[in-house]
């Protein structure tokens, strides 16, 4: 095994390849406070990439509702349960195993199998808060009465799970934006991919006997454009672009400002090691020890920063401009009373008002000699 850095869990950890980043790297952020599962997004996906034969059952992009829902059934509690109790405090390098380092002999992961009924139910466990799901005894709830939506699609990750678990070295992982990808020509289907990622986000076909994973939209990245998940989002609550490690982050990319510079969006799971591109603004209202367990000992701090967004003009108008384009921001721009977003070459995409207008009218219409009322 390498040693490789992982700023992640804020230490060296152990993976089967070197340490390689590539030169650009696929990110999403997603607003869990805003998020309204209405499956937009799962469904833009299916259409555009998973209609055919023996894709039936996948959703590469889902969304469920945390904490009784999962899809497959039960993949977090799965993993996080073999691990066992681990220690993270606050201010220091995580100090547990991720699951490259906590692997059984002869295995590259800590890692299980769904079976074919574990993916049957998408929808488990959705707007439930009434604890009627088994969901696992380490879930100490102190009271039964929240719950949140998680949208998820492939992290791909910096260590990617899959990739270092695939005997056939189908699996891998694109310079130029990070994206990662499973070479049809070469896989054989053996699975190893599914069994190994802990976020299940690597799925076999059982038509034509290979495995498939979100391709990050690849052909849409390449065209400067945001992913089908992402540009359909009713809720507006994501926004896809190109993150840098912390060492390179830069104020104006809205992805680092986000994560890096704001801090206010944090990786999920990130104990389990693998790096994951996809990051989330915590939501508000959910029980603290558990939003610890799924983002991190720094997720307190986050929604404390999140909560006082009122008095941040610049991360108001990022926020604004989530769902405003489809085009890819690489850079954006906030005065008092606009957000503007530019491209690779620093044109503008999209601009928007940090607060609608508000347009008081009379109630009496002189032009049409009528008052207005508001009775439809
Ligand atoms: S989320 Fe899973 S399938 Fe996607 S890159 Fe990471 S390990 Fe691979
Ligand atoms: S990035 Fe594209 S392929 Fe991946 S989940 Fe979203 S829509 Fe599907
Ligand atoms: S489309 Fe957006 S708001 Fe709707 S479920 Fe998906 S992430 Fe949530």
């Amino acid at each position: 095994m390498a040693k490789v850095k992982n700023w992640q869990i804020n230490r060296e950890m152990e993976y089967p390849y070197e340490e390689h980043r590539p030169k650009k790297q696929w990110a999403i952020v997603f607003d869990l406070n805003k998020c309204i599962a209405c499956q937009t997004c799962s469904i833009a996906c299916k259409t555009t990439w998973t209609s055919g034969k023996g894709q039936e059952y996948m959703f590469w992009n889902n969304v469920e509702t945390k904490p009784y829902g999962s899809y497959p059934l039960a993949y977090d509690l799965r993993v996080l349960e073999q691990l066992g109790a681990q220690e993270w405090e606050k201010q220091k390098p995580y100090q547990g195993k991720t699951i490259f380092e906590a692997a059984p002999p002869n295995e590259r992961v800590v890692h299980f199998h769904p079976k074919d009924e574990d993916w049957m139910y998408p929808n488990i466990g959705e707007d439930d808060c009434t604890k009627n799901v088994p969901a696992g005894d380490h879930l100490e709830l102190p009271h039964d009465k929240w719950f949140f939506y998680l949208p998820r699609t492939c992290a791909h990750c910096t260590y990617p799970a899959c990739l270092s678990a695939c005997p056939r070295k189908a699996i891998y992982k694109r310079e130029e934006d990070g994206i990662v990808l499973i070479d049809q020509s070469r896989c054989k289907g053996y699975g190893e991919c599914v069994r190994a990622c802990p976020y299940k986000k690597s799925m076999y076909n059982p038509y034509t006997r290979v495995s498939e994973k979100c391709v990050g939209c690849y052909p849409a990245v390449e065209q400067g454009k945001q992913p089908m998940c992402v540009q359909n989002c009713i809720g507006k609550i994501r926004v896809m672009g190109f993150i840098n490690p912390p060492w390179k982050a830069r104020e104006d990319n809205p992805i680092d400002y986000l994560v890096h510079k704001k801090q206010i969006a944090l990786p999920y799971y990130p104990q389990l090691g693998l790096e994951p591109n996809i990051y989330y603004v915590p939501p508000i209202h959910a029980d603290r020890k558990y939003l610890r367990q799924m983002f991190g000992p720094h997720v307190d701090d986050a929604i404390e920063r999140y909560k006082k967004l009122k008095e941040d003009t610049k991360t108001q108008g990022l926020l604004v401009l989530m769902g405003g384009t489809d085009k890819i921001m690489h850079s954006f721009k906030v005065n008092d009373r606009t957000a503007f977003g530019y491209d690779e070459k620093g044109e503008e995409v999209v601009s928007s008002p940090l607060v609608e207008p508000l347009i008081e009218r009379p109630a009496f219409d002189t032009k049409v000699g009528a008052i207005r009322n508001n009775t439809p």
